[in-house]
Parts: C-alpha cells; structure tokens; sequence
C-alpha cells in the first residue's frame, strides 16, 4: 500500500475555502516565514478519505476480529455509551467551570455522575468510598500504595517499608509499589496456583505495610485462601491491596470489601466497558474501607444536604492531587452509562459469561495445549505451549499463526512462571459459535505444529508485513514502509 505521501499529484487540493471577504491580517513578519513549502500530501478529499479507510481496515480490533488478549478485557463496547459520552452538555463542559454562579448550577450534572458513578462503584466493591481520581489501573494502585504509606506514617509506623507481592501478580504491582517507596518481597505460589501460605507467613513480619494481591491471580485463578491471607497480613500489622483489574471475573458475586481487603482498584477500561488500548485514556477507580478514607486524594465529590453536589478539597490528612480535575471524566460517564444500562442482574450475568466463556476454552483446548492445574479458571485460562516448544513452535508462532486466521493473538510470556505462556482471556461478550471458531483455529495450529513445524517460522503471510526482527523493528523502525 502506497503511502499518502506517494499518492495524489502536485498542487492537488482537498478541500477549497471562500476567498476571505475581510482585510487579510498583518503580514507575518519575513523571518518567521518557512523558506519552503510544507511537505503535505496532495491528495483530494476522497483520496485522502479511501486512503484512511483502508488504514482502518487493516487495523486489528474488538470491532472485526475475536481478540482474546488475557488480563487486557478486550470486550466489545456498545457505541451507546459513546453516544452519551459526546453529549454537548458533556462533552462541551470546561474542567474550570465554576460549580455554582449566580445561583446557576453549572457543573451540577457532571458532578453527581461522578458521585453516582463512586456511589454504584462503592457498593460492587463493598468500600466505604471510593476516588474517581486515578487514570489508569496502574495509576490506581500507586494511589493505593500512597495510601498505605500515609496509613502507616499517621500512626507512627516508620518501620513498616516492605510491600509483599505474590509471584502471580501483575508486573504492575511491584512497579507501583515501588514508586510509591516501598521494598518488594516475593511471595510464592503453591503448586495450585494460589499463595504459598507457608512463604507468606515466613515473610510477613514488623517490617510489613501490606500485601498487594491480584485477585483473581494472572494464572486466571480465584485464591480460596484470600480471607485467612487477610487474616494473616492484618495480624502482622499490615494492609491488604486488592488488584481488581479484572472484576469482571466476579463482579455483582463478591465484594471484596467483605473478604479482608482494606484497598482495591478496578479499571474502569476494562470492566465497566470503554474502549482501550495503544495508551488511551483510562480509569482505575480505588475503593477503601473505613481506616483509608482520611488519606483520600482531593477533590472529593460531596452531596449535600440539600441534594446539590460540590467539590471539596480542605481534606487535612489526604494525600493531595494525584490528577487533574474530575480525573478522566469521559470515562467515568461511559462507566456510569454502562453501570445504569447492566443494573444489578447484568452484573451478575457478566461474572457468569466471563468465567463460563473462559472454562469452556479451558475444557476444549486441554487435549492440545498443557493447563497445569486440576481446577476450574475465573475469566480468563493460562495455557503453556511448552509441549509445542519441544518441536520448534513457540508461543510466539502460535500467536503469529492466529493473526492469519484472523483473530487477534492471546498474551504471550506473561504471566513469567507460566513457560510459553498462552493467556487467553474470551470475555463476557463473546458468542459460542467466536469461541469455536477460535477453539477450532488452535486445534488446527496444534496440529500444524506436530507435522510442520518449519511452516511457523515465517507467519503471518496475511499481513502488510510478515515476521518482523523485532529486535531491529525496535532499533531501527521504518515507520513508513
Ligand atoms: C491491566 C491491568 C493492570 C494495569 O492497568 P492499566 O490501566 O493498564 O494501568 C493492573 N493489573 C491487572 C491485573 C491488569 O489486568
């Protein structure tokens, strides 16, 4: 495919615009004037239109193709929401708006969307409250971990550094933990999957601010133990941090309030449905118990008595501004658009679709590919191409080889202690007959993979660029070939 740099013909034009019917404005001085003319494209309006159309069409997306990308919750998203999210009231409102002018409720509507949005929020979660403010899931658990920090500070426990992270917990969390100044100390996994008790309780001690646990873990598995690991970090003085990314996996089934956790996120991006990926703007709401909610960032939306809302910021113990405004606001709208239009029975059947979705590729593809654990999985199932790797097919042909087949490749080589790994995460909106589509695609490969081998090394054969040297795309990359 031609670039549009290589496409139209000199002087061509996309768009014509009146001559000005007004004085043109002064001159622009002689030395600020560019010396040659810009290198634009000259394409007309439907060149430059079938050009980017086509640039579409070659994107992999929720919107054509299966997209089973674990722990991503790569889950359709109704244009509904975005609908109500471009609403002029909305989308035209100014983050600096006063809230009330001359008796005007400027910024009323915004605000009780936030407060409802936190109000709904705060229930699924079983939290006294929870902050709208953090813009990403990662940017959630550094709110979480600042908020543990403060926790321990304001009672004068200056010894309590150590942040213990499970070795099947996501790569964000000792990153986080990290930059909010804590040390990071692996806990292991136990031959099923879940936290190694035994190693948990050797590490905990007077030195411990908390435990992060991502829950469900990134082998797609449920801890049964998670109260008594509450129970246990609690004893030894420290909190405990839910990494709720995926609730989805048991959303409207359990509130993890009630298990122990003293802090979670959700990503707003992931769950409460809004389209994400390539960096773009999320949300990773945190919800705390009733010991955190001093240290809360600002602002805080308050409702008050007379049913108005407002900002408040003179919060004496919070731990300040971690973002801007109403945090992302867009995203909240579309969560909150998305939480009215499930209510509490869509909830449910969301937990119910995900998981069900999730064991039925788990069941259909374990005759293929080795699953190490003799237990159900949450919403997504971590599969090892180990087996395949013994004949020269690794987990990235196999990824490689779906994209012929038009499905978008699964997570690869994380979670790190699962060799090979194939993370494959359906989701809740998907139908049976896309699961069997893309359960009868990974059958087809396993079986590729027993008699050809070699025919791997070069997939994908379908796309504008075949197998890459990743190694010299990141080095060196030709953006525009
Ligand atoms: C996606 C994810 C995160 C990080 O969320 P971002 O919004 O990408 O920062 C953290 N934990 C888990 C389990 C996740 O799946």
């Amino acid at each position: 495919m031609k670039s549009i740099f290589e496409q139209g013909r000199a002087g061509r034009r996309g768009s014509t615009l009146p001559q000005p019917d007004v004085p043109p404005a002064a001159a622009i001085p002689a030395a600020l004037r560019r010396r040659t003319p810009p290198a634009l494209p000259e394409v007309s309006e439907l060149e430059a239109m079938r050009h980017f159309t086509r640039l579409g069409q070659r994107n992999m997306g929720v919107a054509a193709n299966f997209y089973p990308l674990g722990s991503c919750t790569m889950k359709y998203n109704p244009p509904f929401h975005e609908r109500l999210a471009a609403l002029p009231g909305f989308a035209g409102l100014h983050p600096l708006l006063p809230q009330l002018r001359h008796g005007a409720a400027l910024t009323q509507g915004a605000l009780a969307v936030i407060y409802e949005a936190e109000t709904i929020i705060s229930e699924l979660l079983g939290f006294e409250r929870t902050t709208m403010q953090p813009l990403a899931g990662a940017h959630g658990e550094l709110c979480g971990c600042m908020l543990i920090a403060a926790y321990h500070r304001d009672h004068g426990n200056t010894e309590r550094k150590v942040m213990l992270i499970p070795d099947a917990a996501h790569g964000t969390n000792p990153a986080s933990a990290a930059v909010a100044g804590f040390v990071i100390r692996e806990v292991a996994s136990d031959a099923d999957g879940n936290v190694d008790l035994a190693d948990l309780e050797a590490k905990l001690g007077p030195d411990t601010a908390g435990l992060m646990l991502t829950c469900p873990n990134t082998l797609g598995l449920f801890d049964p133990n998670v109260r008594e690991i509450c129970a246990l970090v609690h004893a030894a003085g420290g909190l405990c941090y839910c990494d709720g990314a995926n609730f989805n996996a048991i959303i409207g089934r359990v509130r993890p309030g009630d298990l122990g956790f003293d802090v979670m996120h959700v990503n707003l991006h992931k769950t409460f449905a809004t389209p994400h990926g390539g960096g773009g703007p999320g949300s990773g709401p945190v919800g705390v118990n009733a010991k955190l909610v001093p240290y809360l960032p600002v602002s805080i939306v308050q409702k008050r008595a007379d049913g108005t809302y407002a900002l408040e910021y003179e919060c004496e113990r919070s731990i300040g501004y971690i973002a801007p405004f109403y945090g992302n606001f867009g995203v909240i709208l579309r969560a909150y658009a998305y939480l009215l239009t499930l209510g509490r029975e869509g909830f449910i059947r969301v937990s119910e679709n995900a998981v069900l979705n999730a064991n039925y590729i788990r069941v259909r593809l374990a005759p293929y590919y080795e699953w190490k654990f003799n237990r159900f999985c949450m919403h997504e199932c971590v599969f090892s191409a180990a087996k395949q790797a013994r004949n020269g097919v690794r987990a990235l042909d196999i990824a490689k080889a779906l994209i012929d087949r038009g499905i978008h490749p699964p997570t690869i080589y994380f979670p790190l202690i699962v060799p090979e790994a194939l993370m494959i995460e359906p989701t809740e909106t998907e139908s049976r007959e896309t699961l069997d589509e893309f359960i009868q695609a990974m059958i087809e490969i396993a079986a590729l993979a027993d008699k050809d081998p070699a025919a791997f090394h070069d997939f994908p054969l379908t796309t504008p660029v075949s197998r890459l040297d990743e190694t010299r795309a990141a080095r060196h990359p030709d953006l525009t070939a």
